[in-house]
């Protein structure tokens, strides 16, 4: 079986008051503070207990792979390194496209990416901390698709 995570409210916690509070800050201040938060995750869900022998397991997230990606590598492999993939579906850079403020169109562009990567995995379930990207991936994908946890 083929299990994919949601990272961010999934496998480590989420805290959106900083994220919030960081994003009316300078770009300067942002990323600096985005740097530190996202290094700095405390973890959640342990895949490993999902699994039997032979499953393999994946994490599709919404972090861009530029300046987030060897600090979320580093992340999960101190964490939980036996996963098969990671993969990121974010903007390529600190506020790069595709992210332009619009936060529902982004979210809903980052939904569309993670499904196709749901299809081209083949993964046979997949789990979401966010009651909204759950909703649109029941209406995109013929998986099941678990809701863990709650989200503001
Ligand atoms: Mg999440």
């Amino acid at each position: 079986m083929k299990i994919g995570f949601d990272l961010d409210g999934v496998i480590c916690d989420i805290d959106n008051v900083v994220l919030k509070i960081s994003h009316i800050m300078s770009p300067e201040v942002e990323e600096a503070v985005a740097k530190y938060y996202y290094s700095n995750r405390t973890p959640l869900l342990n895949p490993n207990l999902f699994l039997a022998d032979g499953d393999e397991w994946y994490v599709i997230t919404a972090r861009n792979p530029g300046w987030m990606g060897d600090m979320t590598r580093k992340w999960l492999d101190k964490f939980y390194p036996s996963y098969s993939g990671l993969y990121f579906v974010g903007g390529d850079g600190w506020n790069a496209e595709p992210y332009n403020g619009d936060f529902d169109a982004w979210n809903h562009d980052t939904a569309v990416r993670k499904v196709e990567l749901m299809k081209e995995l083949e993964l046979d379930l997949y789990i979401d901390d966010s009651p909204c990207n759950v909703s649109k991936y029941r209406q995109m994908i013929d998986i099941p698709i678990i809701q863990y946890g709650t989200r503001i």
